[in-house]
């Protein structure tokens, strides 16, 4: 084909109102075939290397050219080829791109899971792979990558998290003028306890800064009218961190569960091993933390019905806890916030009948939440 005829198509789309095309339906068409013409000029880019076209214009190689001619960073250059070049062993993951129903970020992940130790697994399952990319939001399907390479590679899979593990650091100093500068690395497992507490304090300074701007303001406060910024409010939930250790007695009982663990009824088999907010992590990377039972045992049983072990103070406490966990986030098709920062809401309400059960209950995010129960919140 010309592709005189593809700028014409482009040519006309382009003198033509966007806005026309700004309804749901034209939005998914248009998405779907920008991914077609990505895979296309991926493809073409990747045998522009192979065919060494660079070579005549004294470039040092392909990216040099690309970053040089089509003016695309060096590092963007790079990942574009090193995707052409991976998609040459990946046939289902080419055709599936090449039909818009996996973009660039889809290909980017199946491709990175492929190793000289998953090679064989890839090549048998890489079109069931394909599939669930097709179907599952983005993710979802990193999550399923997961416990694939853990099932594919079980060794490499806890050598990468004794690797993650291995990269924690933690960065404070004093800098000019007495003003403190630092910088945080830690693996999922410490990342969840030690940013899960510092969001539990902000958002305990959150509420006490609405309740001051409503006060202040006499009606309906905006974010404008905090006394802090987000950023302000996490430095503050720190220092507060720092004196709540600080008062806490020596040797006293440290609070548990720190963090919680989710896991298959068929445990043993390490089906499901990911942290409350869905990061999947490697059963070994676990070790550290079961003779401390620091953490919070989550048991899937059939039916999707959940055990919790510990925290089972109250019934109800327990009951929200285990929707809470099962659910992880908040139940809308279109949201992600995470479980601790929705409301439990019942499935059939309870004016209606509708049982205070774990089966009957959803987390929902207060702006869902709302739009399932009342009137439609303003900007719609
Ligand atoms: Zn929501």
């Amino acid at each position: 084909m010309d592709l005189d005829v593809l700028t014409d198509a482009i040519d006309r789309l382009s003198d033509s109102d966007p806005l026309i095309y700004g309804d749901a339906e034209s939005i998914e068409i248009l998405h779907r075939q920008r991914a077609r013409l990505d895979a296309f000029v991926t493809k073409a880019t990747a045998g522009f290397e192979t065919e060494g076209n660079w070579v005549p214009d004294g470039a040092h190689d392909a990216a040099a050219w690309l970053a040089a001619k089509c003016r695309l960073p060096k590092p963007e250059a790079r990942r574009l080829l090193r995707r052409g070049r991976a998609l040459r062993h990946l046939p289902a993951v080419d055709r599936a791109w090449s039909d818009g129903q996996i973009g660039a970020a889809q290909v980017d992940l199946l491709s990175g899971s492929r190793s000289p130790a998953t090679e064989e697994a890839f090549a048998r399952d890489e079109q069931m792979l394909v599939t669930q990319a097709a179907l599952l939001p983005y993710q979802s399907i990193v999550r399923v990558v997961d416990y694939w390479k853990q099932l594919a590679d079980p060794d490499g899979v806890e050598e990468d998290g004794e690797k993650r593990r291995g990269r924690r650091d933690v960065y404070l100093e004093k800098s000019f003028g007495g003003m403190w500068l630092g910088k945080i690395t830690l693996d999922p497992i410490a990342g969840a306890i030690a940013g899960e507490e510092l969001e539990r304090i902000e958002q305990e300074m959150f509420e006490a800064d609405w309740a001051e701007a409503r006060a202040r303001t006499a009606g309906e406060p905006t974010v404008g009218d905090l006394s802090r910024t987000p950023g302000q409010r996490r430095a503050d939930a720190l220092v507060e961190m720092a004196s709540r250790s600080q008062t806490a007695p020596v040797g006293g009982r440290r609070p548990a569960p720190l963090f919680s663990i989710t896991i298959d009824y068929e445990l043993l088999r390490g089906r499901v091993c990911e942290l409350a907010d869905g990061t999947v992590v490697a059963p070994g990377s676990l070790l550290p933390w079961l003779s401390e039972a620091y953490l919070e045992r989550v048991v899937f049983a059939p039916s999707r019905r959940v055990e919790v072990s510990e925290r089972a103070r109250l019934f109800s406490g327990a009951t929200r806890r285990a929707i809470e966990l099962r659910d992880r986030e908040c139940q809308h098709a279109m949201c992600d916030i995470p479980a601790r920062s929705c409301q439990a809401d019942h499935v059939i309400p309870f004016s209606e009948g509708g049982p205070t059960v774990e089966e009957n209950g959803q987390m929902l995010c207060g702006f869902h939440n709302r739009l399932r129960n009342g009137p439609a919140p303003p900007g719609d």
